[in-house]
């Protein structure tokens, strides 16, 4: 027998405004409305803890990844890493096998990823996402919709950690055919990760938007067999820039002779450079020597609390320096070498605006990524 309705939070990583606009047919089948979102100034890490807690990063409290807090740094017991031959642990795989590995062994449901962190300053730091947010408990501070749905005993669907795209399409698909579901809120990754690789102009992009076409169409053709209500969201938590310059950020304060840990500590993340000042002589040179520097600029204060960014504690840093847009800091903490796309610049530009299409009237309140949060409670109360 057919049940009421089931709603469908479809996730598409950096499914950008800007891209979808270039393929105006896009998912017309099961999600012909559309709007823009506005983003929220960071990366995933930023992102998708508002998207699913309608929260800014400055009220659930993660906003980047790692943070400078050497008193409760879990990494002290892997500072052994940085005798490991280079021509190893440069290699992203054995990276990625090695924040595996790290996580598990702290016990870490979050997203941990070393990304290319020196291992001789990673005691230094803390970790932000320690606990999955796709739960509920998940966010150090405030409720997430998982957490309303356990209080509220909503059953849902949601996609297993590391899981492929094509894995967690079947994985929903079983639960849609059991029709036991409310809610369903799957995430899939390759769009991000691709367009990371060749930029958003390369053929392959339309082709995985494509396929993801034909396979939420699938989805929604299942779904309406179980229930006689399907209500889609397809969404998105940024887009993507094409990068178009690089710069050597870390050459310019290197320059300055200060000692890193004993004068300053700096996150070179891809887009932006966090700093962390142990003296009044660090502080002044290398605010001085960012003035300087043309490839970005230094946020003030006010321009974080709009982005719901600012923390008066400064954990993730006292100066925030954001690079042009399309520009990437080459070499970074999160990469070695320049790749073709990035996201993570200012939330206003173009490029950096998310997408949200369903077959759903979209309401006026729902302007940026975190409003979701919103359609989620909406879909939970109008069963
Ligand atoms: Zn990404």
């Amino acid at each position: 027998m057919k049940k009421g309705k089931v709603s469908l939070f479809l996730f598409v990583d950096a499914m950008g405004w800007e891209l979808i606009g270039r393929l105006p047919h896009l998912f017309a089948h099961v999600a012909p409305i559309r709007k823009r979102l506005k983003t929220v100034f960071g990366y995933s890490s930023a992102c998708d803890p508002s998207i699913i807690s309608g929260l800014t990063p400055s009220e659930h409290t993660l906003w980047s990844s790692y943070y400078y807090s050497p008193t409760t740094s879990p990494f002290e017991s892997y500072a052994w890493m940085r005798y490991l031959p280079a021509f190893l642990m440069n290699h992203h795989r054995v990276r990625s096998r090695l924040s595996t590995y790290i996580a598990r062994s702290l016990g870490y449901t979050g997203y941990l990823q070393l990304y290319n962190m020196p291992f001789e300053h990673l005691p230094l730091f803390d970790y932000a996402e320690k606990r999955r947010i796709y739960s509920p408990g998940g966010l150090p501070q405030g409720k997430n919709i998982f957490d309303i749905m356990n209080e509220h005993e909503v059953p849902y669907h949601i996609c297993q950690a590391g899981a492929s795209d094509e894995a967690k399409a079947e994985a929903l698909i079983q639960d849609l055919k059991k029709g036991h579901i409310s809610l369903a809120y799957v995430t899939f990754g390759q769009l991000d990760a691709l367009m990371h690789r060749l930029g958003t102009e390369n053929t392959k992009i339309s082709q995985l938007l494509h396929y993801y076409e034909e396979q939420f169409d699938r989805i929604v053709e299942i779904a309406k067999q179980s229930y006689h209500v399907v209500n889609v969201y397809l969404f998105a938590d940024h887009g993507m820039h094409d990068v178009t310059a690089h710069y050597d950020l870390q050459k310019d304060i290197n320059a300055l002779g200060l000692r890193y840990g004993y004068d300053y500590v700096a996150v070179y993340d891809s887009t932006m450079a966090r700093f962390w000042y142990l003296n009044d002589k660090a502080e002044h040179l290398i605010k001085q020597r960012l003035t300087d520097i043309t490839a970005g600029r230094l946020l003030t204060d006010a321009e974080l609390q709009s982005f719901g960014t600012y923390f008066p504690d400064h954990r993730y840093g006292q100066s925030i320096f954001l690079m042009n847009s399309s520009t990437l800091i080459v070499p970074s903490f999160m990469g070695r070498k320049a790749i073709p796309g990035m996201h993570g610049y200012h939330p206003n530009d173009p490029e950096s605006y998310a997408a949200l299409l369903s077959n759903c009237v979209i309401p006026d309140d729902v302007q940026a990524i975190q409003h979701i949060f919103k359609i989620m409670l909406r879909e939970l109360n109008d069963v």
